[in-house]
């Protein structure tokens, strides 16, 4: 079977995958390595207060410099050493500060982030906000996993903030990624697209869900849609992936080819399903649907998975 390779990769396109930063990963474990460059003048951290991002109130860079930290309630943890910038070797690292959000937003020069509305609004460039999503996700990780899993002891952080060790049994712990399959289920020029309750009104967008253990993604893709839908799909291929730091997942954008067609919907997940055209999801994106309805927003791997349908 020859092997395609993209000319370009479709996961730059949504928001939070556009991080450039060497992440050296190999150094993680060296002794002193991380505190060696904590010490360097161009060190910056991106700090939390509990899932917020703090950021300078005048301009849009979120990094703070070390002399930042103990006004913001950061100085006294230990960070997650996020990598260094390719160009020059300036080290970011993630911080979790002591504060809630609501005391750290009272602070002089300091308004808490989101990191969804960061990304809505367009006000971070890509790389900053892939930076925020590493940060978010790990730090979610480290709030949630204090404890070991195994013996209920209390976990020590090691490798510069990129695993978690117990010292009572001796297990060993890594940030978890949990995987989700986003899926446009298409039968030729006509595409499937369901709407949740929490969806925005008039929205419409791909079926989604967790894979579960012991599944490959075509299989979830699968059993998802007939779930979901009651459609049966036959050929699934993968299209992009996105990270998405709610708190620690990943999106995986498939395509899947229906090979039934009529509807059985699960009123549980989904409050309507149907099938779209391609000139109708162009309306959409258009803004010139006659019903309202509307396609997902850009930052959303949905939204390219959408729009490669709908340009054919
Ligand atoms: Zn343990």
């Amino acid at each position: 079977m020859p092997i395609v390779f993209p000319a370009r990769e479709s996961s730059r396109d949504p928001a939070y995958g556009g991080g450039t930063l060497d992440r050296l990963s190999e150094r993680r474990g060296d002794p002193g390595f991380a505190e060696g460059l904590r010490g360097r003048d161009d060190a910056r951290y991106l700090v939390f207060a509990a899932d917020k991002p703090l950021l300078p109130e005048i301009g849009s860079d979120p990094r703070w410099p070390g002399a930042a930290l103990a006004r913001l309630g950061a100085a006294t943890v230990e960070p997650v050493f996020l990598g260094v910038e390719r160009r020059s070797g300036a080290p970011l690292f993630a911080c979790q500060s002591v504060l809630g959000p609501d005391a750290a937003a009272g602070l002089g020069g300091v308004t808490t982030g989101d990191v969804r509305g960061l990304a809505a609004g367009g006000l971070l460039a890509p790389e900053r906000l892939g930076e925020v999503a590493e940060a978010a996700a790990v730090l979610a990780w480290h709030r949630t996993h204090g404890f070991c899993p195994r013996c209920g002891q209390p976990s020590r952080v090691v490798q510069a903030g990129w695993q978690r060790n117990c010292p009572a049994c001796g297990q060993q712990h890594f940030p978890r990624t949990d995987p989700v399959v986003i899926m446009l289920v298409v039968d030729g020029d006509n595409c499937l697209l369901g709407r949740a309750p929490r969806f925005a009104p008039g929205m419409f967008s791909a079926l989604a869900g967790f894979v579960e253990p012991g599944e490959t993604l075509e299989d979830a893709v699968r059993r998802e849609v007939h779930e979901e839908a009651g459609i049966v799909v036959g050929r699934v291929g993968y299209f992009a992936s996105q990270p998405w730091p709610f708190p620690m997942t990943l999106m995986v954008g498939m395509f899947g080819e229906a090979t039934t067609r009529a509807i059985h919907m699960d009123d549980k997940e989904l409050e309507a399903c149907r099938w779209f055209s391609r000139a109708e999801l162009r309306q959409m994106f258009a803004g010139t649907h006659p019903d309202g309805l509307q396609a997902p927003q850009p930052l959303a791997i949905a939204h390219h998975l959408l729009k490669t349908f709908a340009e054919g």
